[in-house]
């Protein structure tokens, strides 16, 4: 069942599925590379597709390899439904003409994968022997638990980082995002701040600018990080105010977000008049247990091969926010979880 513990314009956070999830599995350290053994020789089975993650990526792929009949398994991971649990309006997914909670969507896609067969269960991954020639890759569940995959569909996104204030906790989904695409529309018109020096915080704030009356740029260091192309587009921006050499004390409201408070290298406090808080310092992609078998980029991104969900190991495959740091949408990980449902499909009618 979802439950809503506060009242928002746009988001809010689905707590009670964090605190089932949380207690079930609140000891295990989820940022273990593979090579931090012991794995335990626990219980073993064989499965077919294995499906690690259970967002937009990870159902589409379970309803695409359900129907072909390959009975996939998925293990949820410690957020069950994905990022989009933590928001209420979803608006832009086709086929929801009057717009969608995120908790609900999820519920539907989780739904759907069951109906024609998906296993969905509780567990987390927690490492990983990938055979390099393909064949069996065995993935460990909880420490515990092996599954032997003929192919494993990882996707496990990218966690959006925080600042890590009390305050900004407080406003998550009811004026704190960490997604100026996904939530933008909800501010048009108003006044809102952008944290971050990056080409993402660079883009979102010129993105925002075009839908919001005025766009602050909060940046901690006396200059921006981004690319010459993005600052001088931010440059170009009329109504974007870049505050060098500030950092956020507390962001204020009742409900909402009303503002925040600045401080900055000489200690001055500057209160700014905001409805919108997009924290723009990156993302954290779910890749740390993968990493000693599949390439990445230098960020963590897993490596596709163009056009593919294929990784570096055959029958290993990427799809989401994992392995895309660029659109980071839910149906673009929807899309990709096809492509990987279809390129399991694929690789097993050839292989066996
Ligand atoms: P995720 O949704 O990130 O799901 C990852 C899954 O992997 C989770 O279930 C997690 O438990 C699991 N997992 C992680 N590690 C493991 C492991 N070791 N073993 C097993 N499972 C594991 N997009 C839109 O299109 N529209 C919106 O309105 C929108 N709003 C957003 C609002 C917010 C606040 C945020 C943060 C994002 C929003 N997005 C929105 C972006 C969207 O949520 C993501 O692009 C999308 O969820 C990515 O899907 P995914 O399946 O790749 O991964």
């Amino acid at each position: 069942m979802v439950q809503f513990l506060a009242i928002a314009p746009s988001k809010l956070i689905n707590h009670l599925d964090c605190k089932i999830v949380m207690l079930k599995f609140g000891s295990i350290n989820t940022n273990k590379k593979s090579s931090d053994k012991p794995k335990a020789e626990g219980e073993s089975e064989k499965v077919r597709v294995l499906i690690l993650g259970s967002g937009p990526a990870g159902y589409t792929a379970a309803i695409y390899a359900a129907r072909a009949n390959l009975k996939p398994v998925m293990y949820m991971g410690l957020q069950a439904g994905g990022q989009l649990t933590t928001t209420t309006e979803v608006d832009n997914f086709p086929g929801y003409p009057e717009g969608v909670t995120g908790p609900k969507m999820m519920e539907d896609l989780q739904k759907q994968a069951e109906r024609f067969g998906t296993e969905v269960r509780w567990g987390l991954a927690t490492s990983v022997e990938f055979n390099k020639e393909g064949g069996a890759h065995k993935v460990w569940i909880d420490e515990e638990k092996i599954i032997e995959a003929e192919t494993v569909v990882i996707a496990t996104g990218a966690t959006a980082q925080y600042l890590g204030l009390e305050s900004e906790e407080k406003f998550k989904g009811s004026g704190v995002s960490a997604c100026a695409t996904c939530d933008g529309f909800f501010y048009r018109g108003q006044d809102v701040a952008v944290v971050g020096g990056g080409d993402t915080a660079a883009e979102e704030a010129t993105y925002l600018a075009g839908i919001c009356n005025k766009v602050y740029l909060i940046i901690r260091k006396p200059i921006m990080r981004a690319s010459k192309a993005m600052q001088d587009r931010v440059a170009r921006t009329k109504n974007i105010e870049v505050l060098y050499e500030h950092n956020t004390k507390e962001i204020i409201g009742g409900q909402t977000v009303e503002g925040a408070i600045l401080t900055n290298s000489k200690g001055e406090e500057k209160k700014i008049d905001i409805t919108g808080f997009f924290v723009a310092i990156g993302h954290k992609p779910n890749s740390e247990i993968f990493k000693d078998y599949l390439d990445t980029d230098e960020t963590g991104y897993l490596n596709t091969i163009p056009g593919t969900t294929k990784t570096n190991i055959p029958g290993v495959f990427a799809c989401g926010d994992i392995q895309d740091k660029h659109y980071r949408q839910a149906i673009t990980a929807a899309g990709s979880g096809c492509m990987a449902a279809l390129d399991s499909e694929k690789y097993l009618g050839e292989r066996y």
